[in-house]
């Protein structure tokens, strides 16, 4: 089965597009930066820019010779934005992490527990965003779209649409219907007509426009599907490597654990996401972190100036590890499984021999005792971790994760792709209307080989023993800094 597809990942830092064919190939490849204007609490990226650098991008890969002439085009990218158009034009995206919106949060028409029933989630992940540009800015504006794909396929096609993955995340979609739910936004102001067009990830959006030919290169006419947010794409591409009807873990700036569910299971004890899959009638169950990525940086800023490599060789300096040096990740508050905005970081069990070198491979401990946390509470028993995002460029922290969980750790060498080949599949199966599983793996890289990493095994009992220090001692954060 072949075909050539156009698939691009429009992330939070970088646009990514690529030119890949049925049989596994990547023919080319460009990424583009995407800046952030940050204010205080406005988080905000510029759509036009977004635009301008998808055009560079396609044309940069015109340029070396690869076609553009492809059966068809799909998108990835950043969820939950916020996009107002007036007219047609849109001057900002909001962005995920701008926490204006959280102020427009008021009550609701519906009890906690009917949005739950409808949404899948707590009622507190909802629509303050939009909730607030209702209010704030009622005339600026007259319909919305929430992913940054969906202004590209809005540009490519005229067409204002969303999928289910994204659809979860504002908080006004039906998660078993996967359609808008009125009642979810009654008393907001907004009408169900100033809402894209949900559709599902395979289904076709619109056909490419003349004047988005002329910027791009891309044959006026050529399909673009709806695609998918990158939560589910990640998922997608991440479902053809090693065990993975079990789930893997993302660390990137944040971290989570995700795996694929039959059913929703609303948690007492830590907050449990849900996403909508690809796949009609299942679901993601994601346990999200706040401290990953972020912590590591702070780390390798703290001791070797931000770099990377000499933070490596820093974590290996120490022989052994004091038994009692432990650090509890909590920078920025936690979700999981401590609840508590408020909580900090913390060293704990310092004595007069601890070096930086130490602290150093405590806070990657740290963040594999907390990363074990999610992955135990969501049940997962696979034999192998298959491991995501930036966090895995570091070979310390591989070997960290290997040895805290007493698993084979699994990365893909082409880990920042995954996204882009998960969005892929959605046009494959829409072209050859064959299985998500058959589709995600036609569209996986055949390039390079997935690192695996091995534990220690000697390190099991200590670590054991250090984990149930950590977990002690994380939960007592709970609360400390309340006053
Ligand atoms: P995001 O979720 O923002 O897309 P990424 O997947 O890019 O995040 O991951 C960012 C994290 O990757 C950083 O916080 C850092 O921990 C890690 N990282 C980035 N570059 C390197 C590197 N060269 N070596 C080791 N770790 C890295």
């Amino acid at each position: 089965m072949s075909c050539r597809l156009l698939s691009a990942d429009l992330g939070t830092t970088s646009l990514k597009v690529m030119i890949l064919n049925g049989g596994g190939q990547v023919e080319g490849s460009v990424s583009e930066p995407v800046h952030t204007y940050t204010d205080g609490e406005n988080h905000e990226q510029k759509p036009t820019e977004w635009w301008q650098s998808f055009g560079k991008a396609c044309r940069t890969l015109e340029s070396r010779g690869i076609g553009l002439d492809v059966d068809g085009v799909v998108c990835t990218g950043q969820m939950e934005d916020f996009i107002p158009l007036k007219n047609g034009i849109a001057e900002t995206a909001v962005l995920y992490s701008d926490i204006r919106g959280s102020k427009g949060l008021t009550k609701r028409h519906l009890s906690s527990d009917a949005v739950a029933a409808f949404t899948g989630n707590d009622w507190r992940a909802t629509t303050p965003l939009m909730k607030w540009l209702a209010d704030e800015f009622p005339e600026q504006w007259d319909h919305v779209l929430f992913g940054s794909k969906d202004y590209l396929i809005y540009r490519l096609t005229g067409a204002s649409v969303c999928d289910p993955v994204n659809g979860t995340v504002t908080g006004m979609m039906n998660i078993h219907t996967r359609a808008w739910e009125e009642q979810l936004w009654q008393g907001s102001g907004i009408t169900r007509n100033q809402l894209p067009r949900l559709l599902e990830p395979e289904e076709v959006a619109g056909y490419v426009l003349k004047e988005a030919a002329s910027k791009t290169g891309i044959p006026a006419g050529t399909p673009v599907y709806c695609g998918l947010g990158d939560g589910g794409a990640v998922t997608l591409g991440a479902s053809v490597h090693g065990d993975n009807d079990e789930g893997y873990a993302y660390t990137g700036t944040t971290g989570w654990t995700a795996v694929p569910a039959d059913t929703l299971t609303l948690s007492e004890e830590g907050s449990v996401f849900h996403l909508a899959a690809p796949q009609q009638g299942r679901f993601i169950k994601i346990m999200p972190l706040i401290n990953m990525g972020n912590v590591h940086q702070w780390a390798v800023h703290t001791w070797c100036g931000g770099d990377f490599e000499a933070f490596e060789k820093l974590t290996a300096e120490p022989d052994s590890m004091p038994g009692s040096l432990l650090f509890i990740p909590y920078l920025n508050g936690e979700r999981n499984p401590v609840i508590d905005e408020k909580a900090r970081g913390s060293f704990i069990g310092i004595d007069g021999q601890v070096t930086h070198g130490h602290m150093a491979r405590a806070v990657l401990e740290g963040l594999a005792f907390s990363l074990k946390q999610t992955f135990v509470q969501i049940g997962t028993t696979s034999s192998t971790l298959f491991l995501v995002g930036g966090g895995t460029k570091s070979r310390a922290f591989r070997q960290t994760v290997a040895d805290v969980f007493q698993r084979s750790v699994q990365v893909s060498a082409e880990q920042e792709l995954l996204a882009s080949f998960g969005a892929a599949a959605c046009g494959f199966r829409a072209i050859h209307k064959c299985s998500w599983k058959d589709a995600a793996r036609a569209m996986q890289s055949v390039g390079e080989e997935d690192i695996i990493v091995t534990p220690d095994v000697s390190k099991k009992e200590e670590l054991e023993r250090k984990e149930r220090l950590f977990i002690g001692a994380a939960g007592r954060m709970r609360g400390l800094f309340e006053t």
